[in-house]
């Protein structure tokens, strides 16, 4: 295939998911593995359920719908809340969704007795992150509307931490977690089956668990693909960080001085750059940029530097001159893997 490619790592992949399956199916804690950043690939979630995971994850009902049309065995959740233009298909294609809005809830409830169907819910709470979430305070009137709904049904509550503003999941917020599951259990004698306490952020604090807790489910995205916690972005021991490795060439090769010469301002994306003198250096460009990637979450050999990105050039500093043509390799991080997924310029190789 031509130009620049992601190659993908299903096996590593896999292995990854098996890993922390394993070891969370030995707390108690089931997984609801995340595709939102690989856009619902089918090959990436089958390499999720060849682990044994048998629920796929996605903020975007497209993804669902492509994923359900595959026919994958798994269990589709769709972790954002529903947009109200789309309940028909959420009701149709997700077999539960995370809620926060009774405007929402209602009209799956309308939808889903419409169409002979119950849809399952996960009723997410603020824990002070302060992204989605009921407040702890309007839980308790808020479900008592909610059970009065035909068509809808409240599996489970959830949380979701270290996202907006990078509140850590620890001991006090996972047992207010579980506090409010018993409290809304005894309250409404209901049975909650899910008690959904984070994402990728909560692995630091699952690793400290002695024994099973009320907390029985994370939502796990990028420690499956890269293989690293998202507090500290340290990589999990035992884990693969290589499953994904952005390939592209050289399209300019160089030597040219470190210091603009002319008098400077804005750069084409509104930056103010401040110039560093390195004297002359081997500079090569490659055929990707900003519109493909994060240049920022590129890393690669210490051979080389990342410089600079435009829309569609990725500057580069290298000890040595790179020939044009030169494949250049690199790891991505998260935001690398959200823009290459999407990018039509990328093409995808599994292997
Ligand atoms: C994206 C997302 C996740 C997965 O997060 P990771 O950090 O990739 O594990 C989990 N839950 C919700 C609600 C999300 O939006």
């Amino acid at each position: 295939m031509n130009g620049p490619r992601l190659e993908i790592h299903l096996d590593r992949i896999r292995d990854n998911a098996k890993r922390l399956f394993e070891d969370l199916n030995q707390l108690g804690i089931s997984i609801t593995a995340v595709t939102k950043s690989v856009i619902g690939s089918t090959r990436i979630a089958q390499s999720f359920i060849d682990a044994g995971i048998r629920s796929l994850g996605d903020s975007q009902i497209d993804n669902i719908i492509s994923m359900k049309q595959a026919k994958l065995s798994a269990k589709m959740l769709l972790i954002r809340s529903p947009l109200l233009s789309q309940i028909e298909s959420v009701v149709r294609y997700a077999d539960a969704s995370v809620n926060t809005e009774l405007t929402i809830i209602r009209a799956l409830s309308q939808s889903a007795l419409k169409s002979g169907l119950c849809h399952d819910i996960i009723l997410m709470v603020e824990l002070g992150d302060l992204r989605e979430g009921v407040l702890a305070v309007d839980l308790l009137p808020f479900i008592r509307q909610v059970i009065q709904l035909p068509g809808v049904k409240i599996i489970g509550i959830g949380a979701n931490l270290a996202c907006r503003n990078g509140v850590i999941p620890n001991e006090k917020n996972m047992q207010e977690l579980s506090y409010l599951a018993n409290l809304i259990e005894e309250t409404f004698l209901i049975k909650l089956e899910i008690v959904s306490g984070g994402n990728s952020a909560n692995l630091n604090w699952a690793k400290q668990l002695r024994q099973h807790s009320r907390i029985n489910h994370l939502r796990l995205g990028e420690s499956i693909l890269l293989g690293c916690e998202t507090l500290y972005r340290q990589p999990i021991h035992s884990l693969n960080t290589n499953a994904f490795t952005l390939i592209t060439e050289v399209i300019e090769s160089n030597t040219k001085p470190s210091l603009p010469r002319g008098e400077c301002a804005q750069n084409a994306f509104g930056e103010v750059i401040v110039p560093f003198d390195q004297g002359n250096v081997y500079q090569s460009i490659l055929g990707i940029g900003r519109q493909d990637i994060d240049f920022e979450g590129l890393v690669c050999s210490t051979e080389i530097s990342v410089m600079a990105a435009s829309s569609d050039h990725l500057i580069i500093y290298s000890k040595a001159p790179i020939p044009i043509g030169t494949e250049v390799a690199f790891q991505i991080n998260y935001n690398t893997l959200l823009r290459t997924m999407i990018s039509p310029f990328v093409s995808k190789k599994f292997l």
